[in-house]
């Protein structure tokens, strides 16, 4: 017999207070924080969706293996049971262990970008695209048409666009391209899943034209979840057997431990080719540390080596992938209009859609952030035009999309807490024509909306 409820899949260890506040206290809060949801102190934060990064809760496990942490600096026990733990999954030849995902991205880009170089993606993660184009080459996202559209009920609204692939591999030259990435799940596309079928494709080409192959693979484990669940003749394997199908049509990786590997800080780069790996090692020790810890303290080697263990058990994805979607599907059956189908690890309100009476320069999506914070305390993340808006030659452009993130810490919050914010989320729907559009009085040079200052309009 299969319930409808979704148990969280663990009991509470040790606990967290959160702090009641009043919808009077949190007008002055987000007052005094310049309308910027950056800016509110966390503790004012009832529900905090602002992002799934770093703010999952670890398991017992995890603590202690904490414990059981050797802070050698060189090699480290530690240092081997993270080591193994990567290759269990990632069969890779070389592990290079940074401080977070960004850092693995600056070592790989500085090493193989550069002016001229040009690198595809599905669609490459802010941070990655930061960093190539700080390296001075260029990132270019080629994610199937159905992936840009909202509504559309794609299965896999990750997939890369194949033969727009092969087309730019034609056009641009083999020398230009130092590799091609995929983002599993593809993250600023909505947490939207890719099939191992486009994976084997784009590993074909990249092959066929021998330009190396690289997964940004945060939410590997939530990607092979979508892949058992939704592609042909996948639903019998296991997702470890799905994961290092993934790993073995790639040579390499950029990781963020912050995601699927639960932990609250780390990453790692990994990658078959020797001499690059020699390049990479050499690089990380001038900014990260010796390559037996890289950006990390042994006891971090250790929780993320766990970590990796507990987020391929079945029980622990499907509640994760459900609890998400039971958020999305509510938020669509009170009319609020969601990003479909429900990603992994995130709902995203199409705030353009739901508040059409606020025009795209006046930022419907920080206005309908604002609102979920006031009515009932709960952060979520502007992605439009505050994010995405100013351009490099100063000018101000609406941004294709005006989304609010909503996005799942990993087993930090139960059912009744998301029953919570679908509530919230029912009487800002009673409200919305009400919300006003806001105007930007302090903006910074670069990245605005982590520290820009919003006014009502
Ligand atoms: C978070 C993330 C990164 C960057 O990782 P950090 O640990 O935040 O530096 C890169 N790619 C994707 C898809 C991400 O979600």
């Amino acid at each position: 017999m299969e319930f409808n409820t979704i148990i969280e899949p663990f009991k509470i260890h040790s606990v967290a207070p959160i702090a009641m506040t009043t919808e009077n206290q949190r007008n002055r809060y987000i007052e005094d924080a310049g309308y910027n949801l950056f800016s509110l102190h966390s503790d004012d934060v009832l529900i905090d969706l602002l992002t799934d990064s770093g703010t999952g809760a670890m398991s017992r496990n995890q603590w202690a293996a904490i414990q059981h942490g050797d802070e050698s600096y060189a090699g480290s026990p530690s240092w081997l049971i993270f080591k193994e733990a990567v290759q269990n999954l990632f069969p890779f030849e070389h592990v290079i262990p940074t401080h977070q995902g960004r850092a693995a991205e600056k070592i790989l880009f500085t090493a193989i970008g550069g002016e001229g170089k040009v690198i595809p993606s599905n669609t490459h993660f802010d941070t990655t695209r930061a960093n190539i184009e700080y390296s001075k080459a260029r990132a270019v996202d080629l994610v199937i048409a159905e992936g840009r559209d909202p509504a559309n009920l794609h299965p896999f609204k990750g997939n890369m666009d194949l033969v727009a692939l092969e087309k730019f591999i034609n056009e641009t030259g083999v020398e230009n391209i130092p590799v091609v990435m995929m983002t599993i799940t593809n993250n600023s596309g909505g947490g939207q899943p890719v099939s191992l079928e486009n994976l084997r494709g784009v590993s074909q080409i990249c092959k066929r034209y021998s330009i190396p192959f690289f997964l940004d693979a945060c939410r590997f484990a939530e990607n092979a979840w979508f892949i058992k669940e939704r592609e042909a003749g996948q639903s019998n394997r296991d997702v470890a057997d799905i994961v290092r199908e993934i790993a073995s049509l790639a040579d390499g990786m950029t990781m963020s431990a912050k995601k699927d590997p639960l932990g609250n800080i780390g990453g790692w780069l990994a990658l078959n080719d020797e001499e690059l790996a020699s390049t990479c090692r050499n690089l990380l020790i001038l900014t990260e540390g010796f390559p037996t810890y890289g950006g990390l303290a042994g006891r971090d080697l250790e929780a993320l080596a766990v970590g990796l263990t507990e987020v391929i058990s079945h029980d622990y994805l499907k509640y994760r992938i459900r609890s998400t979607a039971y958020l999305g599907n509510a938020l669509a059956k009170i009319g609020i209009p969601v990003v479909q189908p429900i990603g992994g690890h995130a709902v995203y309100i199409d705030a353009k859609a739901f508040l059409p009476h606020i025009a795209p320069l006046e930022y419907p999506g920080q206005s309908l952030a604002v609102e979920l914070y006031r009515v009932g305390g709960i952060r979520g993340c502007e992605i439009g035009t505050v994010m995405f808006g100013r351009q490099p030659d100063g000018s101000e452009v609406p941004a294709a999309m005006e989304l609010v993130r909503l996005a799942i810490p990993r087993r930090t919050y139960t059912q009744s807490h998301i029953d919570y914010v679908i509530e919230v989320c029912e009487e800002v729907a009673r409200r919305a024509s009400s919300f006003r559009g806001y105007v930007i009085t302090k903006e910074p040079a670069a990245l605005r909306h982590f520290t820009s200052e919003f006014a009502p309009l």
